[in-house]
């Protein structure tokens, strides 16, 4: 075993692929501190500087103080709080769906959820570029899976006539994101309802990275989803509370029957601690700052940044808080962000396999936090690279 893990190990390093994660000593809004220096942050996913904002600290004190730190069983046991019920029910309104559950993580959620809903007989269809909890889930379900070009919806559609042609009465799933962890954009979302509608299949989209940021007027917990009117028409809205909420957590937000199936049936809901009750008072907290006014003005102010980064990059039409720098070749990436962080400025080198060979890249993101002079003092360095 040693020896079969080194030399792959050693392989890695040769490939470039080698990760070692920076070690953080403190961090404070967008600042890091990391062997001593600071460094100006722009990997964080914590969209609207939510993490660090005292009424989290308040509400997860408050819940320490009436529950203890820990939740002490899983939730069929002993673990299920006031607080965790209330979460879900704020969810489920917010979203628009009958019921809601939490997990662990978004991961757990993702890896639960599709794994139990889905059996032998039946199809799931992902876009290729869904994040790594999404096509973990579906590969642990029974179910074939079938994936398409992203975004391409007419190997879609062909994926589903074949599906519904050969399991005619197999369950077909389609998953997606709304908008995409590495890329940044944004899923035909109207389109893909209307072919599962025409093929009755199902839809299943995780809206990691566009909850806090988009959503409908005075919603943006609503999402994408949210934004297009569109939360009758799918099935399962898939999210995580370790974004733009600024704490940690995952949830999904579906009807009665398949929240109520979920919890008998998910394994990774049922045999796993329920999340300390600190961290979920922390994230209604979150979630009420970000439907208040104060959390209205986070995200003008973040969406003033994002288009602020974006044209100052050339980049046209930025659809949330992600924008990729796709570099290639992984030694270029590695190079790049070295030195951007000699600069000060801390954006890791995004390498496969969580994106594709070749497609190696700098993935900027943007939050609230952000000055306009950080910004441009930023991408002059980003544009002094020798790309
Ligand atoms: C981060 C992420 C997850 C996982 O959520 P965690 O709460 O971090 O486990 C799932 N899906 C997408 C698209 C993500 O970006």
């Amino acid at each position: 075993m040693e020896h079969r893990l080194a030399a792959e190990l050693a392989l890695l390093k040769k490939k470039k692929l080698w990760r070692s994660p920076a070690l953080i000593e403190r961090s404070s809004g967008n600042l890091l501190l990391i062997e001593g220096r600071l460094f100006c942050n722009f990997s964080s996913n914590d969209y609207l500087g939510l993490s660090g904002h005292p009424a989290l600290q308040e509400a997860a004190h408050a819940a320490c103080s009436s529950f203890g730190y820990g939740a002490t069983a899983s939730r069929l046991i002993c673990g299920n709080t006031k607080e965790h019920q209330l979460l879900e029910e704020e969810l489920a309104s917010l979203k628009q769906t009958e019921a809601a559950l939490l997990f662990s993580s978004g991961f757990a959620a993702a890896m639960g959820a599709i794994s139990s809903l889905m059996q032998r007989g039946d199809v799931i269809i992902l876009d290729k570029l869904v994040h790594a909890s999404l096509i973990d889930g579906a590969r642990a379900s029974k179910a074939l899976v079938r994936v398409f070009k992203h975004h391409d919806l007419t190997q879609l559609e062909d994926h589903l006539r074949w599906a519904r042609s050969t399991f005619p009465s197999g369950e077909i799933l389609i998953i997606t994101e709304s908008v995409f962890s590495m890329d940044g954009d944004v899923a035909p979302l109207q389109e893909i309802v209307i072919l599962k509608e025409k093929y009755g299949a199902l839809l299943f989209v995780d809206e990691a990275h566009a909850i806090g940021i988009r959503g409908p007027s005075g919603n943006r917990m609503g999402g994408v989803i949210g934004e297009l009117g569109l939360a009758s028409r799918i099935d399962i809205q898939m999210g995580t509370l370790s974004k733009a909420v600024g704490t940690s957590g995952g949830y999904l937000c579906a009807s009665r029957t398949i929240v109520d199936y979920l919890l008998h049936r998910a394994r990774s809901f049922i045999y796993t601690t329920a999340a300390p009750p600190s961290l979920i008072a922390a994230a209604r907290a979150s979630i009420g700052i970000i439907n208040s006014s104060e959390g209205e003005a986070l995200a003008v102010q973040l969406w003033n940044n994002i288009e602020q980064l974006a044209s100052s990059l050339s980049q046209q039409q930025p659809e949330s808080a992600i924008l990729p720098l796709i570099l290639g070749d992984e030694e270029k990436a590695l190079v790049a962000a070295r030195c951007l962080r000699e600069a000060g400025y801390f954006v890791p080198a995004i390498r496969y396999p969580t994106v594709a060979k070749n497609k190696a890249r700098l993935r900027i993101t943007m939050t609230a936090t952000h000055t306009s002079e950080e910004i441009s003092q930023f991408t002059q360095e980003v544009k002094q690279l020798s790309l």
